[in-house]
């Protein structure tokens, strides 16, 4: 009966598919969707590829997957990966049913999905994975995500203990998650240890899980990453398997285990990501010649970070940066305070577009969202644009943000125009997921004010 209602819901999924193909259309997460509404298991029936690896964890994790895809296919193995639609059931689903025949067999070896963790309970307990990459575990979009605890619950009430973890060491809250599985793999980095033992106000962690003792930090490089011990029971950061420990910025390089990769971006969270990844693709046993390869090649970061020059000396960077979510956001802030220049003007455009229009917004985000980046000498000018920009001139004001450097458009249309162009030569537009259109229209509108 239940096979039954599998090959039902795979016919008509691919029907679906086959229907968007004839109408053009690249078959986003629709087939899935109906796969799973017809038959709640799908995922369940299908044969695992021989090799199946997922990606999960609060930030990077398409970055993360897309890397690791692109390096898989340089090595000639044949991929899949949800990176055509969604990462919640429907959308691994849909991955997973495209690359299977109408009995579920596999065409493809490898398959490397994204997944969103909150559909872990809808997707772990039918397929085990080989490989869990996790990037790290923070605070998120408060109405999705609720908080850590909770995306940690349902990590380790869904992840297979068969699986192998690949997890952040420096992350403490992640590398102590699923205790279920045996085989771990930790990475994280030694490179530009920082002085400081304080990350954000907001902190995702402050007590030892284990016993309540304090958490004590060696160092803090942000909101928990770092290294910390319990002063009671000695619960803390793990020794690693792979640490980045150089980064040379001049020569665009860093450092993992004594080889060298090329640095795409000198973002460190993405120095993170790229390490998480390095550490499964070496397991897996990808040479460092391969990989040093691919990193030349992949498109990684095209559609997460672009920085072209605009002529007359300006550059332009764009950068996504997720509203709603305090760390993503705060470390954009902070990876601009730290790049090189003293005329520099950030336009931000963070609203959560979708909700303030249709739905219900929370702007308590904002409360945990550090500005003090903003206070940055070289930062000039910035300009919060969208319904919510007044809210963020509070946050300013109560940062000490000195008012003639800020400026607070309602409209994020035309809001490029509120950049001083004659001041600010490094413009930098920080733009949410739902707002890429918006921010590619105030992109050409800011290179044609520059006659580019
Ligand atoms: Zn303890």
């Amino acid at each position: 009966m239940k096979t039954l209602r599998f090959l039902f819901a795979m016919v008509a999924a691919k029907c679906a598919a086959l229907g968007l193909r004839l109408l053009g259309r690249n078959a986003t997460y629709l087939p899935g969707l109906i796969a799973v509404k017809l038959a709640p298991d799908f995922i369940g029936h299908l044969k695992k590829p021989e090799t199946l690896i997922c990606v999960t964890g609060t930030n990077g994790k398409t970055t993360t997957s897309n890397f690791i895809t692109s390096v898989l296919k340089s090595t000639g193995k044949r991929v899949t990966n949800n990176s055509f639609g969604s990462n919640v059931q429907a959308g691994v689903a849909a991955a997973l049913l495209l690359n299977a025949n109408l009995f579920g067999k596999p065409k493809n070896d490898v398959a490397v999905i994204e997944v969103d963790e909150r559909s872990s309970l809808k997707i772990y307990p039918y397929i085990t994975p080989d490989y869990i990459v996790i990037n790290n575990i923070m605070r998120d979009s408060l109405k999705r995500n609720a908080h850590t605890e909770f995306i940690s619950f349902i990590l380790n009430s869904a992840i297979p203990k068969e699986s192998t973890l690949i997890l952040n060491a420096d992350d403490i809250i992640c590398s102590h998650l699923a205790p279920q599985c045996e085989k771990r793999i930790y990475f994280g980095m030694d490179a530009e240890k920082p002085d400081h033992t304080e990350g954000m106000a907001a902190k995702d962690i402050v007590y030892c899980p284990a016993c309540g003792g304090r958490l004590v930090a060696e160092y803090i490089r942000y909101n928990h990453i770092g290294r910390v011990k319990c002063e009671r029971c000695g619960y803390g950061t793990p020794d690693r398997d792979f640490t980045v420990t150089a980064i040379d910025r001049e020569n665009g390089t860093f450092t993992v285990n004594g080889e060298d990769y090329k640095l795409v971006n000198d973002n460190i969270v993405n120095v993170f990501n790229f390490c998480g990844a390095i550490a499964l693709l070496t397991t897996l046993g990808v040479t460092h010649a391969e990989i040093v390869k691919a990193f030349e090649t992949a498109e990684i970061v095209k559609t997460r970070f672009v920085s072209e020059a605009l002529g007359g000396g300006r550059s332009l960077t764009m950068i996504l940066s997720k509203g709603q979510n305090p760390v993503a956001v705060s470390r954009v802030f902070s990876y601009v305070s730290k790049c090189e220049g003293d005329d520099k003007c950030l336009l931000v455009m963070v609203d959560d577009k979708a909700d303030n229009t249709n739905n219900v917004e929370n702007t308590c985000w904002l409360y945990d969202l550090d500005y003090r980046p903003l206070l940055d000498k070289g930062i000039g000018q910035i300009i919060f644009a969208g319904k919510r920009c007044y809210e963020h001139q509070l946050r300013c004001a109560m940062t000490g943000i000195p008012a003639a450097k800020t400026a607070f458009v309602p409209e994020v249309a035309g809001s490029v125009n509120a950049i001083d162009l004659d001041r600010f030569k490094d413009i930098y537009l920080l733009y949410d997921n739902y707002l890429l259109d918006d921010a590619r229209r105030e992109e050409k509108a800011l290179k044609g004010r520059c006659g580019a």
